[in-house]
């Protein structure tokens, strides 16, 4: 039997050494920002799929920071929720090796965690893919707020510093995520629906003598691998099994 309740898990936790969790846009529903997957998700629409990729980004510019700036650039002012903090509460315990995030919001930093791996990058800058020079994503915004494409000094067109589906992974921060699976006795996955490759692979690359908790709203397709499944709100979820 897979799901054991949340007591056996939560003493699993406590008695954790080092735990390595992999998260990604279902934790941060609940600061109000929308995940991809969802009913309600920000890939219900075809058209947006399209246009966040690196393909739209070389060869429509302007396609590409219309649905960039509106998927993105505009969240209200968001902060961590319950789901962030309880995890960040686990680096103050000393039991996280680290958290591979797929997100790119930077909540988990703004939780208190400091060992993050920002698997698909993240919204602080742009770069130019010919000089390399590097702008803040404000400046990015002002530019777009008035309707001119970001470009460097060098006139090239700034892409913001997020892998884009068509980009590849920074191999640093794949090798080192990976050294934090095989390193911990306690897998966490929370919030992701495990489609996205290579980082849905993460998980696999743990020790066979680990343990893997998921938690999701819905089922994922490797539940069939997990220890323990919560089907259910992260926010909710995580603060129990933490304590
Ligand atoms: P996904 O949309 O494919 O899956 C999210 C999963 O989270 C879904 O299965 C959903 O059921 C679950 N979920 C939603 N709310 C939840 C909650 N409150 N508690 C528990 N589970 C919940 O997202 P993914 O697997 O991270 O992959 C999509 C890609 O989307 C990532 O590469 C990421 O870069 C990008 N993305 C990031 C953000 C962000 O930074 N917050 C937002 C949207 C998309």
């Amino acid at each position: 039997m897979k799901e054991k309740g949340l007591s056996s898990c939560t003493q699993r936790v406590q008695e954790a050494q080092r735990i390595a969790v992999l998260t990604g846009a279902g934790i941060s529903t609940e600061s109000g920002i929308p995940d991809f997957r969802s009913p309600s998700g920000l890939w219900r629409n075809p058209e947006v799929q399209a246009a966040i990729t690196r393909d739209t980004f070389f060869i429509r510019p302007q396609h590409f920071y219309r649905y960039f700036k509106e998927l993105f650039l505009e969240w209200r002012e968001v902060s961590p929720n319950t789901g962030h903090l309880a995890l960040s509460k686990l680096e103050q315990m000393g039991k996280v090796v680290g958290i591979a995030t797929q997100n790119i919001d930077g909540l988990h930093q703004s939780a208190g965690s400091s060992q993050v791996i920002e698997l698909h990058g993240h919204l602080r800058t742009a770069t130019c893919p010919k000089c390399k020079a590097k702008e803040s994503m404000e400046t990015v915004k002002a530019l777009l707020k008035r309707s001119e494409l970001p470009k460097c000094s060098c006139g090239t067109i700034l892409k913001p510093d997020v892998v884009l589906f068509g980009d590849p992974l920074d191999m640093d921060d794949w090798k080192a995520a990976q050294a934090w699976m095989m390193k911990a006795d306690v897998v966490l996955c929370v919030g992701t629906s495990l489609t996205v490759t290579p980082a849905n692979s993460l998980i696999l690359r743990r020790r066979s003598d680990s343990t893997l908790i998921i938690i999701n709203k819905e089922p994922t397709m490797y539940d069939h691998l997990a220890d323990f499944i919560f089907h259910g709100m992260a926010g909710t979820l995580l603060p129990k099994l933490i304590g």
